[in-house]
């Protein structure tokens, strides 16, 4: 779903609201209304929330902006009902590169925690909630807020030292590991234990909270898809598309009618095709517009995308598995010297994986 909040940019970075965030908010009005809060008490909690974002905003540009130091670029920063997440083009493959941008991220709550220890009188204000109990929770101050806004920085920096790769702990045991053994390797280890800390919060999640499901399912599969990329990339290490690319691929011209395209779809393997006109690549031909324009009595010209990207036989395989995995329409046409020679997709490159990881293991 594209419904999110473009909230503007801080130094180039998108910061966008996801729109399960809404139901946050929902939740809260809610949640406020059945214990018998007042209009006071439920603007008292909105404003708590969103300066908890405000918190997190800033965590996720802690991780930009460091990541930025070392020549990365991050597009956005979405903010989800679990948290935040920053969109770097790619992780330091440096371990001490890594340990630094993962590191920035918590360092700015201990600031804010910091900043706002100087300010309140958090211990005073703790002793009296200790001694007055749950009770005075209904008294609404800016000290009260301040000191939950404590509270929560200070949960921020201890969650995010847990071991649960992707999360930042796990990032920065990876960092460690891979200071000492091989990248690969260290990734390995790192998911495993992402992993076990998933079920863990499966557990607690189904006993005490349900946002720890969530935060258990994005910890699960993403310490295993993030494993399976490293993997991948190493699998990659040197190669070129010129070792990956089919080469006998089908060739359309730009008035030769759709059926005969539809017939080598069914005849044929392939799903999208090259479109050549005096041996210019003019435009592609995708699976989906194929079918769907496949009952209408249209020419290649008029189907085809004439907006397309094409590789050279001498990219780096590892940079186009970014590139195939970022785009929704993976199919690219090779040149060499600037003549067509082949074609790679998505389905192309995982077998070159799959073969690889034969070869290796
Ligand atoms: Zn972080």
């Amino acid at each position: 779903m594209k419904l999110s909040l473009n909230l503007g940019s801080i130094s180039g970075i998108k910061i966008i609201v996801h729109w399960t965030f809404f139901f946050l908010i929902l939740w809260i009005v809610f949640d406020e209304l059945k214990r018998g809060g007042t209009i006071g008490s439920i603007l008292f909690n909105l404003a708590f929330v969103l300066a908890v974002f405000m918190c997190v905003v800033l965590h996720e540009l802690g991780h930009a902006l460091m990541a930025r130091r070392f020549g990365v670029k991050t597009k956005k920063i979405i903010l989800l009902p679990i948290g935040g997440m920053a969109s770097l083009d790619k992780i330091p493959e440096l371990p001490k590169q890594e340990l630094l941008v993962v590191i920035a991220g918590p360092a700015v709550n201990v600031v804010i925690a910091i900043l706002i220890y100087l300010v309140v009188p958090i211990q005073e204000l703790a002793n009296i909630r200790l001694i007055e109990g749950l009770e005075s929770i209904n008294e609404l101050s800016i000290q009260i807020f301040l000191l939950y806004l404590f509270i929560v920085n200070i949960g921020l920096v201890i969650f995010n030292i847990i071991p649960a790769f992707p999360l930042d702990g796990g990032r920065i045991l990876r960092a460690l590991l891979a200071m000492k053994i091989d990248r690969v390797k260290a990734t390995q280890i790192a998911s495993s234990i992402g992993q076990v800390f998933a079920l863990i919060f499966l557990l607690l999640g189904l006993l005490y909270n349900p946002f720890l499901i969530v935060i258990a399912l994005f910890v699960f599969l993403g310490a295993y898809g993030e494993n399976q990329m490293v993997l991948h990339l190493s699998l990659l290490e040197g190669h070129t598309v010129e070792d990956a690319m089919m080469i006998n691929i089908t060739l359309f011209k730009p008035d030769d009618s759709i059926d005969i395209v539809v017939n080598k779809i069914i005849s044929g393997t392939e799903n999208n095709f090259v479109v050549i006109n005096d041996l210019t690549i003019v435009g592609l031909l995708y699976h989906k517009d194929i079918i769907d324009n496949s009952n209408r009595n249209v020419l290649v010209k008029d189907v085809m995308d004439t907006n397309f990207k094409t590789l050279d036989v001498n990219d780096d395989l590892k940079k186009v598995y970014s590139l195939i995995h970022s785009k929704r329409r993976s199919f690219f046409p090779v040149v060499e010297n600037e003549k067509l020679v082949g074609a790679i997709d998505s389905v192309n490159l995982n077998e070159y994986i799959l073969l690889q990881s034969k070869l290796v293991y």
